[in-house]
């Protein structure tokens, strides 16, 4: 099939590319030229594993074409697939300026039947407005049906979540269109759930609204384990075993960041108080969330005295492992926080710390964990990358000043780092190895 994809960024790159593995010829359209002329000269303008070798796949078999100019793409293809941004504004509604514009392109541009995909992530209702400026731009006589089919890849494992989802939500009002949706996905070994349009707009944000309430609610039982000497870890463990809640998304820690989840949270309260319907238990998940990187400097404060002065070293940037996104990163909170209190930054992130540097430009970003030790009075671990398990930590403790972890992940091995004459900090647990008090 012939497949447009407006936007190439996380979803609307691994979207065409995914797409065109499976044999489809695929443009894909950006009005960022930078990113066209990456794309065109075989290089992923982002950290995706996977996607490098792909692009370089699919082009040498000429099954993928990148320009900011989407008219031929309009013109050429069955299928349309709209990636772009879908922001928050000010008052945490989504922006939907961007899905308005490629609508509107594609009204002015086609010349017969389209079916138009939303793909970004959109209030319920999205595709009336699709519609109507549809309706507005096109010529009379053409054809079009408007289709919901939201992504729920994971930066980080984007591609394999692609390429074998668990499932597939396809919204569609016509036969036509849903056997054109049908013929596209008829590789993929996922059950496809057909909805109506407005159904699966609402499945996207009511999934990621849970997903968040669901590390929100570990996140304050953490803070009762603390008080009362529990182990939320062991908590989690009890409670995932039963399969009506099971073990995903029951981890505790500094809080749930990047560019999906406190996004598509507030806009989904935003979009059921428009329509009416107070869905504040969500404002609270947010709440709680937004809380997470002011607990986890307050206990540092706890245990370091005064901030000011102090040499702390940040072990990752990104939201999340596997990417270079720190879009809404509690990394970036924390720092901030910590520098208010006045004590100085050294970080270390795999891969994130250009991006970083990007929002907070005066960020000491050094080249290994190592060296983020020189001297430091403690470390802070924001973001699990696998390779922070296996650093020398005899080695990091032989650096510091004074050998203080704070893992805002439970992720390292505390009773070893203490072995090793750490003071270890996990969130929701006892501490290991507190030399008194
Ligand atoms: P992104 O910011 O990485 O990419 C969006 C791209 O759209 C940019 O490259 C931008 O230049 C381009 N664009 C904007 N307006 C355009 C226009 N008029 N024509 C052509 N290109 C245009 O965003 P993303 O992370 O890929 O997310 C896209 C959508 O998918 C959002 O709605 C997001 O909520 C949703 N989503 C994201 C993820 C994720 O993990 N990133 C997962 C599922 C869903």
């Amino acid at each position: 099939m012939k497949i447009a994809v407006f936007g190439t960024g996380y979803v609307g790159l691994v979207t065409a590319l995914g797409f065109a593995k499976f044999g489809h010829s695929v443009y894909g359209i950006d009005r960022d030229e930078e990113k066209i002329k990456a794309l065109n000269s075989g290089k992923v303008p982002f950290f995706e594993p996977g996607l490098d070798e792909l692009l370089l796949e699919v082009q040498g078999k000429g099954l993928v074409k990148f320009s900011t100019d989407g008219k031929e793409a309009v013109e050429d293809s069955e299928v349309i697939f709209i990636c772009v941004g879908t922001p928050p504004l000010e008052d945490g509604r989504a922006d939907l300026s961007q899905v308005e514009d490629v609508a509107r392109f594609i009204a002015e541009n086609m010349k017969e039947y389209k079916v138009i995909v939303e793909k970004s992530t959109v209030p319920v209702k999205t595709s009336y407005w699709i519609k109507r400026i549809m309706n507005l731009y096109r010529e009379k006589d053409v054809g079009f049906d408007v289709v919901s089919n939201p992504e729920f890849l994971r930066e980080g494992s984007a591609l394999e979540d692609f390429l074998y989802p668990e499932r597939i939500v396809v919204g569609v009002e016509s036969r036509k269109a849903r056997e054109k949706m049908e013929e596209l996905y008829r590789d993929f070994d996922a059950p496809i759930l057909y909805t109506d349009v407005e159904t699966a707009e609402i499945i996207k944000h009511a999934s990621n609204s849970f997903l968040a309430m669901k590390i929100s609610f570990i996140n304050m039982v953490a803070d009762l384990c603390e008080k009362v000497g529990a182990d939320v870890e062991m908590v989690a463990k009890g409670m995932g075993l039963d399969s009506r809640i099971g073990q995903k998304f029951l981890k505790a820690g500094v809080g749930f960041g990047g560019s999906c989840f406190p996004k598509d949270l507030r806009a989904f309260y935003r979009i059921a108080e428009d329509e009416g319907v107070d869905f504040s238990l969500l404002k609270e998940v947010e709440k709680i969330n937004e809380l997470r990187p002011v607990k986890f400097v307050e206990k540092m404060k706890n245990v370091l005295w005064n901030l000011k002065g102090k040499r702390i070293g940040i072990l990752g940037l990104s939201f999340k492992p596997n990417t270079d996104d720190v879009r809404e990163a509690p990394s970036l909170k924390i720092i901030k926080l910590l520098k208010k209190e006045g004590a100085e930054i050294f970080a270390y992130d795999p891969v994130a710390s250009e991006n970083a540097r990007k929002v907070m430009p005066e960020l000491n970003c050094l080249s290994s964990p190592y060296e983020i030790a020189e001297g430091a009075n403690a470390i802070a671990l924001i973001t699990e990358w696998d390779e922070f398990r296996g650093l020398d930590w005899k080695k990091i403790k032989d650096n510091m000043e004074t050998p203080l972890i704070f893992d805002g992940r439970n992720f390292l091995e505390g009773r070893k780092l203490a072995s090793l004459g750490f003071e270890y900090y996990p969130v929701g647990r006892k501490p290991f190895g507190r030399m008194n008090g």
